[in-house]
């Protein structure tokens, strides 16, 4: 098959252009070093690019349709929000129902349809353990890093309404990220977005992480996953009795690149966590709602965490949303007389009701379309386009979970020769790709493909031919500067 696009410079052209020359006069960008936009070459350190900035006039399917019609593949499914495509029609209408209906109220003191429907709908689906008190309550914040700060914020205050002081500290993974702001940052471990901020940040504990890569010759994940929890539980037995909860994210650390553990894991993880009176925070922001392979990552482990932190794919990738699920022991831990055991957090648009309404159409489109076992067809063709790449000179790993697949790339594919950061493997590998129409974003030279669940075969063999060549190109290139 031809490619879909001519390699060429992305969506070139007067209307992009003029697009791009406005956008950066007026915006700065998340997760940029704007001087690589602006600065001719200082991406690359050499050359005279500046890094592309795609612009974009539409989204159709898995598709990003730019000014002068050239599409380029959401092969990351646009930060890991949407799952069935951009502008998908039965999302798209829910939501205009619903700004006809009602846009927005507030939701102290008050009640409206998609927010109660909506937490039925979650609690009906969560994940349940034999034995275990369910999740029963739903507490909403507007994006994912809010999400956790509530998760966080709950179960310190939890245990100040009973009485219990010492308890000041969370434990979570080496490697994990949780989101932006100061509280989730505190609980991350990526040193690129913590350290500058460190002096500002709440103390955390940090456990090993059960990330399968880090194994010894000769370990398997599952021995892996046992050793972090020995790692865990040394960490419990010293200071169990200062943690309020552990956060953690379930069978793959996105950010940390797409780095993925045993599901055994979790489940050695709840039962330290129980028999130390330590919560259990589950952040499936990234990996919930089908991603990898089952409606929420936490079933591979048969493992119900007491508190549920659900936000990206909520709405499908439509809005902004996210949901903490909690269990009813803790929603009880803050009923008093006092206002101040009272859970006081808010946002002004907790539970906004476009939100809600576009996760319900989203939730729907899962059940109707019978999503989960769509993907598992669509996952096993990713299997086999990702195959081959084991055999490339320079891919140390190829690892799949689901809707992930990633390619760890390294010096003669040696997992302890990482490239130099200074060659930056994978920001050429991202701007080769660019140039043939396929939207990658690696995380350092770790290459992943998340792509809507939409995602058809034509478009997968797109990106399974791009991204080889993006590899080779990035290397070749690299090697040209040095
Ligand atoms: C993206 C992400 C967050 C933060 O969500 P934002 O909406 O970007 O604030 C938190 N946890 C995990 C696991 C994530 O992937």
């Amino acid at each position: 098959m031809q490619p879909l696009n001519p390699p060429m410079i992305a969506n070139a052209g007067s209307d992009a252009d003029a697009w791009r020359a406005r956008d950066l006069a007026v915006l700065w960008h998340p997760c940029t070093q704007m001087r690589e936009h602006v600065d001719h070459g200082a991406a690359l350190g050499s050359g005279d690019d500046t890094l592309p900035l795609l612009a974009v006039a539409r989204g159709e399917g898995a598709w990003l349709v730019g000014h002068d019609g050239r599409r380029t593949l959401d092969a990351i499914s646009s930060w890991w929000t949407n799952l069935f495509g951009h502008a998908e029609p039965r999302i798209a209408d829910a939501i205009a129902r619903q700004a006809r209906t009602l846009e927005h109220v507030i939701l102290a003191g008050v009640s409206h349809v998609p927010a109660v429907e909506l937490a039925e709908k979650l609690l009906a689906i969560a994940p349940r353990q034999a034995g275990r008190e369910p999740l029963a309550k739903v507490f909403y914040a507007d994006n994912g890093s809010a999400g956790v700060e509530v998760a966080l914020k709950m179960t310190f205050h939890w245990f100040r309404n009973r009485g219990v002081e010492g308890r000041t500290k969370f434990i979570a993974l080496d490697n994990g990220y949780h989101g932006e702001t100061l509280g989730a940052l505190a609980v991350g471990d990526i040193p690129l977005y913590r350290r500058v901020y460190a002096p500002l940040l709440a103390q955390a504990l940090f456990a090993p992480s059960p990330d399968a890569y880090l194994c010894e010759p000769g370990e398997s994940p599952a021995d892996r996953a046992r050793r972090a929890a020995d790692g865990l539980r040394d960490l419990l037995e010293r200071h169990g009795g200062e943690v309020c909860a552990l956060i953690l994210e379930p069978r793959v650390q996105c950010a940390g690149g797409m780095r993925m553990h045993d599901p055994l894991y979790l489940k050695l993880a709840r039962e330290l966590c129980d028999a130390h009176g330590v919560f259990l925070i589950a952040d499936e922001i990234a990996v919930g709602f089908g991603r990898t392979g089952t409606l929420f990552a936490s079933e591979q482990s048969g493992v119900q965490p007491d508190l549920l932190c659900l936000s990206k794919g909520l709405t499908g990738g439509a809005l902004p949303l996210a949901a903490v699920l909690a269990t009813q022991s803790i929603y009880d831990g803050f009923l008093d007389d006092s206002r101040e055991k009272a859970f006081l957090h808010s946002h002004s648009y907790t539970g906004n009701p476009l939100a809600c309404a576009a996760a319900l159409a989203s939730l729907d489109i899962i059940e109707r379309d019978d999503v989960i076992a769509r993907n598992r067809a669509t996952s096993a063709r990713m299997t086999g386009l990702a195959a081959p790449f084991a055999d490339h000179p320079h891919v140390a790993d190829v690892r799949q979970a689901g809707m992930i697949v990633a390619f760890e790339l390294t010096r003669g594919g040696d997992r302890r020769t990482p490239f130099d950061p200074a060659l930056r493997i994978g920001l050429r590998a991202y701007r080769a790709a660019l140039q043939r129409g396929v939207l990658l974003r690696p995380l350092g030279d770790v290459l992943y493909w998340m792509p809507p669940y939409c995602v058809d075969d034509d478009a997968l063999q797109l990106l399974a031919r791009t991204t080889r060549e993006a590899i080779d190109h990035a290397i070749d290139e690299a090697a040209a500067c040095a």
